[in-house]
């Protein structure tokens, strides 16, 4: 059980805020907070470079928090400054060729798909989005055919997506990935912090994470898991000294780890926070946060769908702590502002950030209030009643 007064305690703007935009940015716990201004004072004090050599022991540390969370090794982790850098880091190093085809899904991210273009037009990549099943999520057996035929060069898919409560089944493409020989990139930005993500069980070759979001690190924080066996099968799209040593003058040696993806220099008093963040996750424990958002976010869409002319939009069979809906006659970003003026902080997902899906269920802009395990049930209840007097004013 998570103790509710505690973790509230430890955010203290819970008493100011009610915070529902915890796939925007989650409230940092304090010790996250304090860990950074305390790296930033030191640095004043004593030096960027002395302040950084003087934790070092607890930058190594950060690897293996987040190593823990994913269950992988510390060697398999690069530091990246967010999701988007870490992903394209990914995406980048793979070696496409005229009529490789690449495999994703319908709730894909605009930033991945974008690059997906962009390579559709420059190298002839092959995008082909696999069709969800009546519930939402990515369908396994359609993925399965579209891997039967040849020349598929990657899978990236992304497992929750920014515009709703939607949980692909990641495992389940890492099954199939596996069973073909594919490389699997996944996008775990949304669901890393609120789902117990577990490498081996997810059988995916790369995987990226932001910090800022459920893990409630800081802004400006993210990493890049990259299998170890896989390390050598792909190479940086750009190095740096810290990724590779110049030996001699024509040739360099990439370093044998994941950090071979990083760049030398980052925001330490972020990568400490981020390793706060991560260390406070594991002391309360993936399971127990994955089930209480979950609980949370299913109170949350049965009150709002009991509201007249709210329709919730939220997708497939498994669902996590993002809610989005709509009201009929009010526009998402008047909901918003209203929210905002009460105190309420939510977002609006507009469908060019996941144009496919959007499209083919002709989503307007939606409103997203999504939930963390901090967040009480009597939020929830204020929640709905603020909605409520908008809709039946
Ligand atoms: C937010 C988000 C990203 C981008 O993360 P950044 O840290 O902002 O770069 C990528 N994918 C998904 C699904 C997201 O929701």
């Amino acid at each position: 059980m998570i103790d509710l007064t505690k973790v509230r305690a430890e955010t203290p703007a819970c008493e100011e805020v009610l915070h529902f935009n915890n796939a925007g940015a989650a409230l940092m716990p304090d010790p996250v907070v304090v860990r950074q201004l305390a790296h930033i004072h030191r640095e004043a004090e004593i030096g960027g470079y002395e302040a950084a050599r003087e934790a070092a022991e607890e930058i190594d540390g950060v690897y293996r928090s987040i190593a823990r969370l994913l269950n992988a090794a510390p060697e398999e982790i690069a530091l990246m400054e967010n999701a988007t850098a870490a992903w394209n880091a990914a995406f980048f190093a793979f070696d496409f060729q005229p009529g490789d085809r690449l495999l994703t899904g319908e709730a894909e991210y605009a930033s991945n798909y974008l690059n997906y273009l962009k390579l559709a037009r420059s190298k002839g990549l092959v995008v082909e989005a696999i069709p969800s099943t009546s519930e939402g999520e990515l369908s396994i057996p359609a993925l399965e055919a579209a891997c039967a035929k040849p020349g598929v060069k990657l899978i990236a898919v992304t497992h929750v997506p920014t515009n709703g409560g939607l949980v692909n089944p990641a495992e389940e493409i890492g099954r199939v990935a596996r069973s073909h020989g594919i490389p699997f990139l996944l996008d775990a930005c949304q669901s890393a912090g609120q789902i117990n993500l577990d490498v081996e069980k997810l059988g995916c070759d790369l995987l990226s994470v932001t910090g800022r979001k459920y893990l409630r690190g800081p802004r400006g924080s993210g990493f890049l898991y990259v299998r170890r066996g896989f390390l050598d099968q792909v190479e940086p799209p750009v190095l740096d000294l810290r990724a590779a040593k110049w030996v001699t003058p024509d040739r360099y040696e990439l370093r044998p780890d994941a950090k071979r993806f990083e760049n030398w220099e980052y925001n330490y008093a972020a990568v400490l926070g981020l390793g706060v963040a991560v260390d406070y996750a594991l002391a309360i424990g993936l399971p127990e946060i994955e089930a209480r958002v979950c609980t949370l976010a299913t109170g949350l869409r049965e009150r709002l769908a009991a509201l007249p002319g709210v329709t919730v939009q939220d997708i497939g069979s498994r669902r996590c702590g993002i809610c989005v809906f709509q009201a009929e006659g009010i526009e998402a970003s008047d909901i918003r502002e209203r929210l905002s003026a009460q105190g309420i902080n939510t977002s609006v997902t507009d469908p060019n950030s996941t144009l496919l899906d959007a499209t083919k269920r002709r989503l307007p802009d939606l409103l997203r209030a999504s939930v963390h395990y901090y967040n009480s049930e009597d939020e929830l209840d204020r929640f709905a009643a603020a909605v409520k007097e908008m809709v039946t004013a």
